[in-house]
């Protein structure tokens, strides 16, 4: 006899904010800060609860408590697409791009994640896994840091974790990046070294400094000038040379911007943050672009939340191991992945996205 089917009605949505202090001052090339913010939104439904997030501003929280609740309660929590459509038509009057796009991306990554649980299956295999383990790059490297700072942390993610890959911030004063960028390679010896510069200069600077860079061997150079600026993007990488790769797109929130900026021939590698681009709906929507313009895709920050979908997207080269969402995501998650050997995996033993809140830990930082 076959077993009753579950109610998969979604009964109920949660969002609450958190402000983490960093350990240190941060900064890049244009901004610069001391604390970062967690929305977590969490959905009911079936006797499950999922979980997603996103690092963005508090009124996110409102927003998914408001206005997202309910457009996806009373959805069935097996139609997510349906249930990202209605999210996106609550929205349409305030603005898809942005705060909103932050919310639904927070709660689409906790409704695939009770879709996976009610299947009781992880969420890679729910998805369709393509490979096992997703590698990393270590990212951090702030302006803010000394020298001595710089060196010590690059080198503990090539030697301790086995990247294969890290990145420095670069950008906020200029003159000091040559010495920078020769401190990073002595740290890392013959890994990959990437920079970026947030958007910091302009384009004929960007080629200036993309000739200094390449005497250290700098394979990857992110937002040389601001990735609004496509003719910009595409100027600067046509006047770099291979191996060094352009790359953007972890300011976008829609399928749209993605679009123009692949037409643009903007970058090499195009970057995605689900918790920006519309949840786990959205990156897979992004990687199947990547797919159709034969670009290489790679996941923006927030590790633990894009580590199934990254086992799943098709053109995935790597996934950022950013230093303040990897510190936040193993104080406040049970689950969250750790480095082995340049790349995670996912635990396989856990329904959904393996991720569970540490509510006490949590709480001493609600907004
Ligand atoms: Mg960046």
């Amino acid at each position: 006899m076959n077993a009753p089917i579950p109610d998969t009605v979604i009964s109920s949505v949660r969002a609450q904010a958190y402000t983490i202090p960093t350990d240190a001052p941060e900064a890049d090339g244009t901004f610069a800060w001391e604390s970062t913010t967690l929305v977590v939104a969490e959905v009911d439904a079936g006797g499950e609860t999922g979980i997603g997030y996103t690092y963005t501003d508090a009124c996110a929280a409102l927003l998914i408590r408001e206005a997202l609740a309910e457009a996806v309660e009373g959805c069935d929590a097996f139609d997510v697409r349906a249930a990202c459509l209605a999210m996106q038509k609550r929205v349409r009057n305030i603005g898809r791009a942005g705060v909103a796009a932050t919310a639904i991306s927070a709660l689409d990554c906790a409704l695939w994640d009770v879709k996976a649980k009610l299947l009781d299956v992880p969420l890679a295999r729910l998805l369709g896994a393509m490979r096992e383990s997703v590698p990393i790059y270590g990212s951090g490297g702030f302006t803010t840091y000394t020298n001595a700072r710089l060196k010590q942390q690059l080198s503990g993610w090539v030697v301790d974790d086995g990247c294969r890959w890290v990145k420095i911030k670069i950008g906020s004063a200029p003159e000091r990046d040559p010495k920078r960028v020769h401190a990073a390679r002595e740290a890392i010896g013959e890994a990959g070294l990437f920079v970026d510069a947030n958007g910091a200069f302009t384009e004929k600077e960007a080629s200036h400094y993309a000739n200094v860079f390449k005497d250290f061997g700098v394979l990857w150079f992110e937002e040389p000038v601001s990735s609004d600026d496509l003719c910009g993007l595409n100027a600067v990488r046509s006047a770099v040379r291979a191996p060094m790769q352009i790359a953007a797109g972890e300011y976008g929130f829609t399928l749209d911007y993605f679009r123009r900026m692949l037409d643009a021939r903007a970058v090499d590698v195009l970057q995605a943050d689900a918790s920006r681009c519309g949840g786990i709906t959205g990156f897979l929507n992004v990687a199947a672009l990547c797919e159709a313009y034969h670009v290489p895709l790679s996941a923006h920050c927030a590790p633990a939340l894009h580590l199934h979908v990254a086992c799943a997207a098709p053109q995935l080269v790597h996934q950022e191991w950013f230093y303040d969402h990897v510190r936040i995501e193993a104080m406040l998650f049970d689950g969250a992945p750790r480095a082995d050997g340049g790349a995670i995996t996912p635990d396989l033993s856990r329904s959904g996205c393996g991720l569970e809140l540490r509510r006490a830990d949590a709480q001493v930082y609600a907004v």
